[in-house]
Protein backbone atom coordinates (compact mmCIF):
# COMPACT_ATOMS: atom_id res chain seq x y z
CA UNK A 1 0.00 0.00 0.00
CA UNK A 2 1.25 3.12 -1.14
CA UNK A 3 2.53 5.77 2.04
CA UNK A 4 -0.58 7.98 1.41
CA UNK A 5 -3.52 5.06 1.12
CA UNK A 6 -1.59 3.68 4.53
CA UNK A 7 -2.42 7.38 6.13
CA UNK A 8 -6.08 7.16 4.67
CA UNK A 9 -6.34 3.66 6.06
CA UNK A 10 -4.70 5.42 9.53
CA UNK A 11 -7.29 8.33 9.97
CA UNK A 12 -10.04 5.97 9.51
CA UNK A 13 -9.03 3.92 12.40
CA UNK A 14 -8.63 6.88 14.18
CA UNK A 15 -12.17 7.97 13.36
CA UNK A 16 -13.46 4.25 14.04
CA UNK A 17 -11.69 4.60 17.10
CA UNK A 18 -13.56 7.42 18.78
CA UNK A 19 -16.88 5.96 17.31
CA UNK A 20 -16.92 2.10 17.94
CA UNK A 21 -15.53 2.06 20.91
CA UNK A 22 -16.78 4.21 23.38
CA UNK A 23 -14.62 4.26 25.83
CA UNK A 24 -11.69 5.99 27.38
CA UNK A 25 -8.57 4.71 27.69
CA UNK A 26 -7.67 3.35 31.04
CA UNK A 27 -5.37 5.54 32.50
CA UNK A 28 -4.15 3.27 35.05
CA UNK A 29 -3.21 0.09 34.15
CA UNK A 30 -2.12 -3.21 36.40
CA UNK A 31 0.96 -5.21 35.83
CA UNK A 32 -0.34 -8.56 34.16
CA UNK A 33 1.35 -11.75 34.58
CA UNK A 34 3.54 -12.90 31.66
CA UNK A 35 0.86 -15.43 29.55
CA UNK A 36 2.13 -18.59 28.80
CA UNK A 37 3.35 -19.43 25.14
CA UNK A 38 0.71 -21.71 23.35
CA UNK A 39 1.43 -23.71 20.65
CA UNK A 40 -1.07 -25.88 18.02
CA UNK A 41 -2.75 -23.49 15.62
CA UNK A 42 -1.48 -25.18 12.74
CA UNK A 43 -4.33 -27.42 11.77
CA UNK A 44 -7.59 -26.07 10.74
CA UNK A 45 -10.66 -27.24 13.06
CA UNK A 46 -12.72 -29.55 11.31
CA UNK A 47 -16.28 -28.46 9.55
CA UNK A 48 -18.80 -30.49 8.12
CA UNK A 49 -19.41 -30.57 4.26
CA UNK A 50 -22.81 -28.96 3.08
CA UNK A 51 -21.71 -30.46 -0.28
CA UNK A 52 -21.74 -33.68 -0.78
CA UNK A 53 -18.13 -35.32 -1.59
CA UNK A 54 -18.08 -35.53 -5.26
CA UNK A 55 -15.00 -35.91 -6.94
CA UNK A 56 -13.35 -32.40 -8.03
CA UNK A 57 -10.63 -31.04 -9.85
CA UNK A 58 -8.62 -28.76 -7.93
CA UNK A 59 -5.55 -26.85 -9.52
CA UNK A 60 -2.99 -24.12 -7.61
CA UNK A 61 -4.15 -20.83 -6.69
CA UNK A 62 -1.39 -18.15 -7.26
CA UNK A 63 -3.70 -15.14 -7.75
CA UNK A 64 -4.80 -12.33 -5.01
CA UNK A 65 -6.06 -13.58 -1.73
CA UNK A 66 -9.14 -11.12 -0.91
CA UNK A 67 -10.61 -10.01 2.09
CA UNK A 68 -13.29 -7.95 3.09
CA UNK A 69 -14.88 -7.44 6.78
CA UNK A 70 -18.39 -5.87 7.90
CA UNK A 71 -19.93 -5.18 11.13
CA UNK A 72 -22.92 -6.36 12.58
CA UNK A 73 -26.04 -5.36 10.53
CA UNK A 74 -28.55 -2.91 11.36
CA UNK A 75 -31.80 -4.64 11.50
CA UNK A 76 -34.03 -1.85 12.34
CA UNK A 77 -32.74 0.90 9.80
CA UNK A 78 -35.37 3.52 11.12
CA UNK A 79 -34.14 3.18 14.59
CA UNK A 80 -29.87 3.24 13.51
CA UNK A 81 -30.50 6.24 11.12
CA UNK A 82 -32.56 8.34 13.85
CA UNK A 83 -30.93 7.57 16.56
CA UNK A 84 -28.07 9.55 18.28
CA UNK A 85 -25.13 7.36 16.93
CA UNK A 86 -27.10 7.52 13.20
CA UNK A 87 -23.80 8.89 11.56
CA UNK A 88 -21.53 6.44 12.90
CA UNK A 89 -23.96 3.47 12.16
CA UNK A 90 -24.48 5.56 8.43
CA UNK A 91 -20.64 5.11 7.95
CA UNK A 92 -19.79 1.98 9.50
CA UNK A 93 -22.37 -0.56 9.19
CA UNK A 94 -24.12 -2.00 6.37
CA UNK A 95 -28.03 -3.31 6.52
CA UNK A 96 -29.77 -6.64 6.24
CA UNK A 97 -31.32 -6.02 2.70
CA UNK A 98 -27.69 -4.50 1.72
CA UNK A 99 -25.75 -7.38 3.01
CA UNK A 100 -28.45 -9.56 1.30
CA UNK A 101 -27.71 -8.00 -2.31
CA UNK A 102 -23.63 -8.79 -1.49
CA UNK A 103 -23.17 -12.63 -1.01
CA UNK A 104 -25.04 -13.07 -4.72
CA UNK A 105 -22.83 -10.56 -6.40
CA UNK A 106 -19.66 -12.09 -4.98
CA UNK A 107 -20.91 -15.67 -5.84
CA UNK A 108 -21.45 -14.60 -9.60
CA UNK A 109 -18.04 -12.73 -9.53
CA UNK A 110 -16.37 -16.30 -9.10
CA UNK A 111 -15.68 -15.64 -5.21
CA UNK A 112 -15.43 -18.72 -3.16
CA UNK A 113 -14.99 -18.37 1.24
CA UNK A 114 -12.03 -20.16 2.36
CA UNK A 115 -10.45 -20.24 6.07
CA UNK A 116 -7.48 -18.47 6.86
CA UNK A 117 -6.03 -22.37 7.78
CA UNK A 118 -6.03 -23.09 4.23
CA UNK A 119 -3.15 -20.53 3.62
CA UNK A 120 -0.20 -21.52 6.11
CA UNK A 121 1.00 -24.61 7.93
CA UNK A 122 3.37 -23.67 11.34
CA UNK A 123 7.05 -25.67 11.74
CA UNK A 124 9.66 -25.51 13.96
CA UNK A 125 13.46 -24.60 12.95
CA UNK A 126 15.87 -24.13 15.68
CA UNK A 127 13.22 -23.95 18.66
CA UNK A 128 11.54 -20.77 16.67
CA UNK A 129 7.93 -21.23 15.12
CA UNK A 130 7.76 -20.22 11.27
CA UNK A 131 5.04 -20.02 9.10
CA UNK A 132 5.31 -21.69 6.06
CA UNK A 133 2.81 -20.32 2.99
CA UNK A 134 1.03 -23.41 1.85
CA UNK A 135 -0.04 -23.38 -1.60
CA UNK A 136 -3.46 -22.94 -1.89
CA UNK A 137 -5.84 -25.46 -4.37
CA UNK A 138 -9.07 -24.27 -5.38
CA UNK A 139 -11.46 -25.47 -7.99
CA UNK A 140 -10.63 -23.65 -11.23
CA UNK A 141 -11.81 -20.22 -12.00
CA UNK A 142 -12.56 -19.23 -8.08
CA UNK A 143 -11.21 -16.40 -6.18
CA UNK A 144 -10.37 -17.01 -2.28
CA UNK A 145 -12.25 -14.83 -0.29
CA UNK A 146 -11.80 -14.29 3.26
CA UNK A 147 -15.02 -12.73 5.35
CA UNK A 148 -14.61 -11.57 8.86
CA UNK A 149 -16.59 -10.03 10.93
CA UNK A 150 -15.45 -7.11 13.36
CA UNK A 151 -17.26 -6.51 16.67
CA UNK A 152 -19.80 -9.28 16.42
CA UNK A 153 -20.47 -8.46 20.63
CA UNK A 154 -23.59 -6.96 20.27
CA UNK A 155 -22.10 -3.84 22.65
CA UNK A 156 -24.47 -1.84 24.53
CA UNK A 157 -24.74 1.03 21.89
CA UNK A 158 -25.85 -1.88 18.92
CA UNK A 159 -28.38 -3.31 21.37
CA UNK A 160 -30.40 -0.11 21.80
CA UNK A 161 -29.61 1.58 17.98
CA UNK A 162 -31.23 -0.68 15.80
CA UNK A 163 -29.51 -4.02 15.84
CA UNK A 164 -29.41 -7.63 17.59
CA UNK A 165 -29.23 -8.10 20.91
CA UNK A 166 -27.19 -11.73 20.81
CA UNK A 167 -26.88 -14.75 18.67
CA UNK A 168 -28.63 -17.95 19.86
CA UNK A 169 -29.73 -20.92 18.30
CA UNK A 170 -32.88 -21.28 17.28
CA UNK A 171 -35.91 -24.10 17.22
CA UNK A 172 -34.12 -25.97 14.09
CA UNK A 173 -30.42 -25.89 15.69
CA UNK A 174 -29.05 -22.90 13.43
CA UNK A 175 -27.31 -19.88 14.53
CA UNK A 176 -29.72 -17.02 14.63
CA UNK A 177 -29.79 -13.63 15.94
CA UNK A 178 -32.22 -12.27 18.77
CA UNK A 179 -33.85 -9.41 18.13
CA UNK A 180 -37.04 -7.91 19.87
CA UNK A 181 -39.13 -5.14 17.18
CA UNK A 182 -39.27 -1.77 18.35
CA UNK A 183 -42.42 -2.37 20.06
CA UNK A 184 -40.50 -5.14 22.18
CA UNK A 185 -41.46 -8.18 20.53
CA UNK A 186 -38.92 -10.77 20.88
CA UNK A 187 -37.72 -12.30 17.47
CA UNK A 188 -35.39 -14.44 16.63
CA UNK A 189 -33.82 -14.89 12.49
CA UNK A 190 -31.46 -16.16 10.60
CA UNK A 191 -32.13 -13.96 8.02
CA UNK A 192 -31.25 -10.99 10.82
CA UNK A 193 -27.56 -11.77 11.54
CA UNK A 194 -24.18 -11.83 8.31
CA UNK A 195 -23.97 -15.77 10.15
CA UNK A 196 -27.09 -17.11 9.43
CA UNK A 197 -27.26 -15.26 6.12
CA UNK A 198 -23.71 -16.88 5.15
CA UNK A 199 -25.20 -20.11 6.40
CA UNK A 200 -28.19 -20.03 4.51
CA UNK A 201 -26.45 -18.78 1.50
CA UNK A 202 -23.68 -21.70 0.94
CA UNK A 203 -26.11 -24.35 1.77
CA UNK A 204 -28.09 -23.20 -1.24
CA UNK A 205 -24.56 -22.77 -3.50
CA UNK A 206 -21.94 -25.30 -2.03
CA UNK A 207 -19.93 -23.61 -4.73
CA UNK A 208 -19.53 -20.78 -2.63
CA UNK A 209 -17.75 -22.60 0.10
CA UNK A 210 -14.45 -23.91 0.31
CA UNK A 211 -14.62 -27.31 2.61
CA UNK A 212 -17.50 -25.81 4.38
CA UNK A 213 -15.46 -22.43 5.24
CA UNK A 214 -17.85 -19.59 5.87
CA UNK A 215 -16.11 -16.68 7.58
CA UNK A 216 -14.22 -15.44 11.04
CA UNK A 217 -15.49 -13.50 13.87
CA UNK A 218 -13.57 -11.27 15.65
CA UNK A 219 -13.82 -10.85 19.24
CA UNK A 220 -13.44 -8.44 21.60
CA UNK A 221 -14.28 -9.20 25.42
CA UNK A 222 -15.22 -5.63 27.34
CA UNK A 223 -18.84 -6.10 27.10
CA UNK A 224 -18.64 -10.29 26.50
CA UNK A 225 -18.46 -12.20 23.43
CA UNK A 226 -21.24 -12.51 21.23
CA UNK A 227 -24.00 -10.47 22.82
CA UNK A 228 -23.72 -12.53 25.97
CA UNK A 229 -22.00 -10.68 29.38
CA UNK A 230 -19.50 -12.45 30.02
CA UNK A 231 -16.67 -9.92 30.94
CA UNK A 232 -14.89 -9.90 35.05
CA UNK A 233 -17.62 -7.97 37.19
CA UNK A 234 -20.56 -8.72 34.90
CA UNK A 235 -23.70 -9.73 37.51
CA UNK A 236 -24.49 -13.23 36.11
CA UNK A 237 -21.29 -14.19 34.94
CA UNK A 238 -21.11 -17.96 35.09
CA UNK A 239 -24.58 -17.96 33.91
CA UNK A 240 -24.26 -16.01 30.76
CA UNK A 241 -20.72 -17.83 29.91
CA UNK A 242 -23.04 -21.10 30.42
CA UNK A 243 -25.54 -19.34 27.54
CA UNK A 244 -22.85 -18.87 25.42
CA UNK A 245 -20.68 -22.27 25.36
CA UNK A 246 -22.93 -24.34 22.97
CA UNK A 247 -23.24 -21.13 20.46
CA UNK A 248 -20.19 -21.01 20.49
CA UNK A 249 -19.55 -24.66 19.31
CA UNK A 250 -22.60 -24.56 16.52
CA UNK A 251 -20.75 -21.63 15.51
CA UNK A 252 -17.75 -23.61 15.09
CA UNK A 253 -20.20 -26.42 13.50
CA UNK A 254 -21.32 -24.41 10.97
CA UNK A 255 -17.72 -23.37 9.72
CA UNK A 256 -16.73 -20.48 11.54
CA UNK A 257 -14.09 -19.65 13.73
CA UNK A 258 -12.71 -17.14 15.54
CA UNK A 259 -10.35 -14.19 16.02
CA UNK A 260 -9.05 -11.64 18.72
CA UNK A 261 -10.01 -8.21 18.33
CA UNK A 262 -7.94 -7.10 21.39
CA UNK A 263 -10.10 -7.43 24.59
CA UNK A 264 -11.09 -3.17 25.44
CA UNK A 265 -10.85 -2.05 21.47
CA UNK A 266 -8.05 0.41 21.76
CA UNK A 267 -5.74 1.88 19.32
CA UNK A 268 -2.67 -0.50 19.69
CA UNK A 269 -0.78 1.64 17.58
CA UNK A 270 -0.89 5.02 20.40
CA UNK A 271 -1.20 2.71 23.55
CA UNK A 272 2.14 1.93 25.77
CA UNK A 273 3.85 -1.70 25.40
CA UNK A 274 2.29 -2.10 28.70
CA UNK A 275 -0.98 -1.37 28.58
CA UNK A 276 -0.88 -3.33 25.07
CA UNK A 277 0.66 -6.36 27.34
CA UNK A 278 -2.12 -6.27 29.74
CA UNK A 279 -4.86 -5.98 26.78
CA UNK A 280 -3.56 -8.83 24.73
CA UNK A 281 -3.47 -10.60 28.79
CA UNK A 282 -6.98 -9.96 29.29
CA UNK A 283 -8.38 -11.45 26.43
CA UNK A 284 -6.09 -14.45 26.86
CA UNK A 285 -7.95 -15.14 30.31
CA UNK A 286 -11.41 -14.05 29.70
CA UNK A 287 -12.19 -14.48 25.74
CA UNK A 288 -9.71 -17.00 24.78
CA UNK A 289 -11.66 -19.76 27.51
CA UNK A 290 -14.97 -19.62 25.79
CA UNK A 291 -14.00 -19.26 21.98
CA UNK A 292 -10.10 -21.64 22.38
CA UNK A 293 -6.94 -20.17 21.30
CA UNK A 294 -6.50 -18.57 17.56
CA UNK A 295 -3.34 -17.89 15.89
CA UNK A 296 -5.40 -14.51 14.52
CA UNK A 297 -5.61 -11.13 15.48
CA UNK A 298 -7.61 -7.94 14.24
CA UNK A 299 -6.25 -4.79 15.40
CA UNK A 300 -8.83 -2.51 16.41
CA UNK A 301 -9.60 0.49 13.88
CA UNK A 302 -7.26 -0.88 11.29
CA UNK A 303 -4.66 0.41 13.80
CA UNK A 304 -1.75 -1.61 13.31
CA UNK A 305 1.37 -2.05 15.27
CA UNK A 306 5.41 -2.33 13.32
CA UNK A 307 6.60 -5.57 12.13
CA UNK A 308 9.41 -5.27 13.91
CA UNK A 309 8.36 -3.26 17.18
CA UNK A 310 8.17 -4.88 20.55
CA UNK A 311 4.22 -4.91 20.33
CA UNK A 312 4.42 -7.24 17.29
CA UNK A 313 7.12 -9.20 19.30
CA UNK A 314 4.51 -9.72 21.54
CA UNK A 315 2.14 -10.94 19.74
CA UNK A 316 3.69 -13.48 18.38
CA UNK A 317 5.21 -15.02 21.75
CA UNK A 318 1.56 -14.94 22.80
CA UNK A 319 1.02 -17.09 19.62
CA UNK A 320 -0.42 -15.16 16.77
CA UNK A 321 0.27 -16.09 13.75
CA UNK A 322 -1.71 -13.48 11.27
CA UNK A 323 -2.57 -9.91 11.69
CA UNK A 324 -5.45 -8.61 9.84
CA UNK A 325 -5.62 -4.18 9.12
CA UNK A 326 -7.56 -2.30 7.26
CA UNK A 327 -6.81 -1.13 3.09
CA UNK A 328 -8.00 -0.23 0.36
CA UNK A 329 -6.68 -3.34 -1.26
CA UNK A 330 -5.33 -7.09 0.51
CA UNK A 331 -1.89 -6.08 0.64
CA UNK A 332 -0.45 -9.41 2.35
CA UNK A 333 3.32 -9.73 3.93
CA UNK A 334 4.59 -12.81 4.85
CA UNK A 335 7.58 -12.94 7.29
CA UNK A 336 9.66 -15.44 9.10
CA UNK A 337 7.71 -16.07 12.24
CA UNK A 338 4.08 -14.15 11.41
CA UNK A 339 1.86 -12.67 8.06
CA UNK A 340 -0.03 -9.27 7.68
CA UNK A 341 -2.56 -8.37 5.69
CA UNK A 342 -5.20 -5.89 5.06
CA UNK A 343 -8.92 -6.28 4.91
CA UNK A 344 -11.49 -4.14 2.73
CA UNK A 345 -14.00 -2.16 4.66
CA UNK A 346 -17.58 -2.84 3.83
CA UNK A 347 -19.88 -0.12 5.41
CA UNK A 348 -21.94 2.64 4.25
CA UNK A 349 -18.99 5.05 3.88
CA UNK A 350 -17.61 2.56 1.49
CA UNK A 351 -20.82 1.58 -0.24
CA UNK A 352 -21.48 5.43 -0.74
CA UNK A 353 -17.86 6.79 -1.53
CA UNK A 354 -16.16 4.13 -2.53
CA UNK A 355 -17.67 2.27 -5.42
CA UNK A 356 -14.14 1.76 -6.98
CA UNK A 357 -12.19 -0.01 -4.15
CA UNK A 358 -15.53 -2.39 -3.96
CA UNK A 359 -15.90 -2.91 -7.76
CA UNK A 360 -13.76 -6.38 -7.65
CA UNK A 361 -16.22 -7.63 -5.36
CA UNK A 362 -19.80 -6.49 -6.50
CA UNK A 363 -21.57 -3.09 -7.70
CA UNK A 364 -21.45 -0.88 -4.67
CA UNK A 365 -24.28 1.36 -6.48
CA UNK A 366 -26.87 -2.21 -6.50
CA UNK A 367 -26.03 -2.56 -2.73
CA UNK A 368 -26.61 0.62 -1.20
CA UNK A 369 -29.99 1.23 -0.12
CA UNK A 370 -30.68 4.67 -0.42
CA UNK A 371 -34.14 4.93 0.96
CA UNK A 372 -33.25 2.78 4.24
CA UNK A 373 -30.76 5.57 4.76
CA UNK A 374 -32.95 8.81 3.94
CA UNK A 375 -30.37 9.34 1.00
CA UNK A 376 -31.50 11.31 -2.28
CA UNK A 377 -30.74 9.25 -5.59
CA UNK A 378 -27.59 12.02 -6.00
CA UNK A 379 -26.44 12.49 -2.43
CA UNK A 380 -22.65 11.74 -1.72
CA UNK A 381 -22.80 11.93 1.95
CA UNK A 382 -24.44 11.19 5.08
CA UNK A 383 -26.78 13.91 6.82
CA UNK A 384 -25.39 14.44 10.16
CA UNK A 385 -27.97 15.15 12.40
ZN1 LIG B 1 -13.62 -3.04 15.91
Amino acid sequence: MSVARRAAALALGAVLAVWLCGCALRSHVAAAPAPKGRQGFGARPAAPRTEPLLPRTLVPYTGTVYAIFFHPLIVYPRIAFSSNEALGLQKWMVTVSEFDRILPQLDANGFILISPYDLFSLTNEDGRQVVVRKTLLLPPGKKPLLLSIDDLNYYTYMRQDGLCQKLVIDASGNIAALCPTPSGVPVISEGDTIIGIVHRFVEAHPGFSFDGAEGMINETGYEGVLGYRTEAGSPDRMAQIAAARPVIARLKEEGWIFASHSFGHYNDARITLQQFAYDTTEWMQQVEPLIGPTPFYVYPFGATVPPFGPKMALLVRDGFVMMFGVGPDPAWQWHPTFVTLDRVHVDGLSLLTEGPMLAPYFDAATVIDRQERGLSPTATSFPNP
